[in-house]
C-alpha cells in the first residue's frame, strides 16, 4: 500500500504534505473542503488509510467515514443553514471517480441552488428494472 499512498493526493493530505482546509477529524477519518465545490460548504469525507474505492474500503473505515459524513451533514444544516445534503460516493472512471482514494462528498443544498444533478427523473421501464433486480438480487 506504501507506492499507492505515495501517489496518492489524499494521503499527502491526510500527512499534512499537501495543504487542505480541515474542517474535522478522528481516529479514523479526515473531512475536508472540496477545492472546486459544488454549492457552499461542499466537503469531502475520507478514511486515513488508503483505499481504492467502494469495493476496497474496509467495513470499519466505511462505518467510520459515513458516521463523520453524519457528523458534517449535521453541521452543514446548524451551522450553514442548509436545506438539505446530497452525499455523492464516485466508484471508478465510469462513475466519474477522478481521485482514487476513498471519499464521500457532503454537498450542502439550498432552496432554488442551482446545482443539477446529470439525470433527470424518467418513468422508468418496468421490464428492465425488473431484469436488473433480477440479476442484482442476492442468492
Ligand atoms: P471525484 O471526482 O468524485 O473523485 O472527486 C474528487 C474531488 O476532489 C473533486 O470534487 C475535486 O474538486 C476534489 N479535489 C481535488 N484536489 C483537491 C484538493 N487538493 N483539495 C481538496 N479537494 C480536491
Ligand atoms: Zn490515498
Amino acid at each position: 500500500m506504501a507506492d499507492a499512498a505515495f501517489e496518492c493526493l489524499f494521503c499527502s493530505i491526510v500527512a499534512g504534505d499537501v495543504p487542505a482546509s480541515v474542517i474535522a477529524e478522528d481516529e479514523r477519518t479526515i473531512a475536508f473542503m472540496d477545492i472546486n465545490p459544488a454549492t457552499a460548504g461542499h466537503a469531502l469525507v475520507i478514511p486515513k488509510a488508503h483505499c481504492r474505492d467502494l469495493y476496497e474500503i474496509s467495513s470499519d473505515d466505511l462505518t467510520a467515514t459515513t458516521l463523520a459524513a453524519q457528523a458534517v451533514a449535521l453541521r452543514a444544516r446548524d451551522a450553514l443553514g442548509a436545506d438539505g445534503v446530497n452525499l455523492l460516493n464516485s466508484c471508478g472512471e465510469a462513475a466519474w471517480q477522478t481521485v482514487f482514494h476513498f471519499h464521500i462528498h457532503l454537498i450542502p443544498r439550498y432552496e432554488g441552488d442551482p446545482l443539477q444533478l446529470p439525470w433527470l427523473p424518467a418513468a422508468g421501464e418496468a421490464d428492465a428494472i425488473a431484469a436488473a433486480a433480477a440479476l442484482l438480487a442476492e442468492r
